[in-house]
């Protein structure tokens, strides 16, 4: 792939590859007339056709390209050649906040309510306008290069609800991070992020998300029997914002509201976070 981008992308210099997805190929790029650096995600079209990843990819890209949101990665543009699709997306220097947890073991909870408090802040957001994303995981999480600014990516999940109280039934996701209801194939709405939510703070303040097990089906058993365990060094404030998020049933689920108002986000201040950007749009 890379030796050909150089011809392919004569508007643009590869600095470095970022990764690959299951699907993509994801580089650090330069914009040369602006010198604006970005993530250029790259999907084969033959990849596209045999996996049948149209719906996914044209949702993806309709969806993304409507948010503006200091936690949300922005979609700049996209674009196409014989073989490719271009999606250009804000350059999150600092990868993955999975990444960043592995390398430090578990974060702080002075760190965690810093980067969980714009998590939902972006969930906020999305959900505002009745965007469920299906799959919220530390793996969707970018940081800036200095690790204090959190962005959601991948919207290749991501639904537009008709209402608030509408509900899903498709059973998505990645499984260390589903509620109950998806994989009860019940039908599921916004409640269902809220969950994914609690996972991702307890992997921030633990090391690994809460159900975690060597292989799906054990994972997926595990959450079915809520079976998961608050190790003794978690805050009570924690402790209580975690237990309120794996609540099994959605309806005494949190919501994002209830969130905001919780003790362990007492401190952040949620919506000065508008004024914050990684890089201005060109
Ligand atoms: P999957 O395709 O299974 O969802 P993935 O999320 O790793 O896996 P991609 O989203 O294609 O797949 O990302 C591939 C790699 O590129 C990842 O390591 C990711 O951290 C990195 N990456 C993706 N988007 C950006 C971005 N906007 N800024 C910086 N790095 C990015």
């Amino acid at each position: 792939m890379e030796s050909k981008l150089g011809s392919r992308l004569p508007d643009y210099e590869v600095i470095k590859p970022l990764g690959r997805g299951a699907y993509s190929y994801v580089y650090h790029v330069k914009y040369r007339s602006t010198s604006q650096e970005f993530a250029l995600k790259i999907i084969e079209k033959q990849v596209v056709v045999q996996k049948n990843l149209t719906n996914r990819l044209l949702n993806e890209i309709k969806l993304q390209k409507r948010l503006n949101h200091p936690c949300i990665v922005k979609f700049y543009h996209s674009f196409e050649d014989e073989d490719c699709i271009y999606l250009v997306l804000e350059y999150c220097a600092g990868g993955e906040l999975f990444s960043y947890i592995k390398s430090e073991g578990r974060l702080s909870e002075d760190e965690t309510r810093m980067l969980c408090s714009q998590l939902v802040d972006g969930i906020d957001y999305l959900h505002n306008r009745g965007i469920l994303h299906r799959d919220l995981k530390l793996g969707n999480l970018l940081l800036s290069e200095d690790r204090t600014l959190l962005k959601i990516g991948d919207f290749g999940l991501a639904v537009k609800l008709s209402n608030y109280s509408e509900e899903r039934s498709t059973l998505c996701g990645t499984p260390n991070y589903i509620s109950p209801e998806v994989v009860n194939r019940q039908p599921y709405g916004l409640a269902a992020d809220l969950w994914s939510l609690g996972c991702i703070v307890y992997g921030c303040l633990t090391g690994n998300p809460p159900f975690e097990s060597p292989d799906i089906q054990t994972t997926l058993l595990k959450i079915k029997d809520m079976s998961y365990s608050l190790p003794n060094y978690l805050s009570d404030d924690a402790e209580t914002l975690i237990r309120s998020l794996l609540s099994w049933n959605p309806d005494e689920r949190l919501s994002i509201q209830d969130v905001k108002n919780q003790p362990f986000f007492k401190s952040q201040f949620f919506s000065t976070l508008d004024t914050r950007t990684l890089q201005s749009p060109t």
